[in-house]
């Protein structure tokens, strides 16, 4: 036996602990863990390895980490938490963060940063330290959201987080990611948050907002 077999699982028993301290108690209107399951069942079934979601105080708005081989953990910010978090909105946010496993993270061309460029999710600065980083979301990436998530991509749900959260988040163009601003959550916790309808009629007027195509 060599001595990452035995390093591994203690390291992960540990972190478990220290999660187990740190996950909250689900405020949100539906089972977290089921919606996954779902999303797993209708999207993702050729994906194997074990997935699990929670609640914790964490620097992204959602990420998904590799903790262990094959064992993988979605986490979502505490601000998501929330009674008033629509459901549509998770199922959107799962979805990204399970299509992390299916399309990996690759480096780009020139003409790909480019086109990021265009589309305004990276400014010119960030361009030349990009070229030589992998991009975790590559053109192919956004295409199969786009088939797997159509109504969110292009409707409501970027304009319900940009209505929700848009003062507490920062793009982070390196990481490509959505940032939420520290102690965000107890700011939030009593800060009125839209309705599914009210997004929708914003998004009519408006359009997704300036953070869609990051997370
Ligand atoms: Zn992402």
């Amino acid at each position: 036996m060599q001595s990452g077999d035995i390093l591994i699982p203690f390291l992960y028993a540990g972190y478990r602990r220290v999660m187990r301290q740190q996950t909250e108690i689900e405020l949100v209107r539906f089972n977290t863990r089921a919606l996954l399951d779902q999303v797993r069942r209708k999207h993702f079934r050729h994906i194997t390895e074990s997935v699990d979601v929670c609640y914790l105080q964490t620097e992204s708005l959602a990420c998904i980490c590799q903790i262990a081989p094959g064992v993988r953990e979605i986490w979502l910010h505490s601000v998501l938490n929330h009674p008033g978090t629509p459901k549509e909105v998770m199922r959107y946010i799962l979805t990204h963060e399970m299509l992390h496993v299916e399309v990996r993270p690759r480096l780009l061309t020139e003409s790909e940063w480019r086109a990021k460029r265009a589309n305004k999710q990276i400014g010119d600065k960030e361009m030349e330290g990009l070229l030589l980083k992998e991009s975790f979301h590559p053109p192919e990436f956004f295409e199969r959201e786009a088939e797997l998530s159509p109504a969110a991509v292009s409707g409501p749900v970027w304009s319900w987080i940009g209505r929700a959260f848009a003062a507490f988040l920062i793009i982070d163009h390196e990481r490509e990611g959505l940032l939420v601003k520290p102690k965000a959550h107890r700011q939030l916790a009593s800060w009125p948050r839209p309705t599914m309808a009210e997004a929708r009629e914003f998004n009519q007027r408006w359009g997704a907002g300036a953070m869609r195509g990051c997370g």
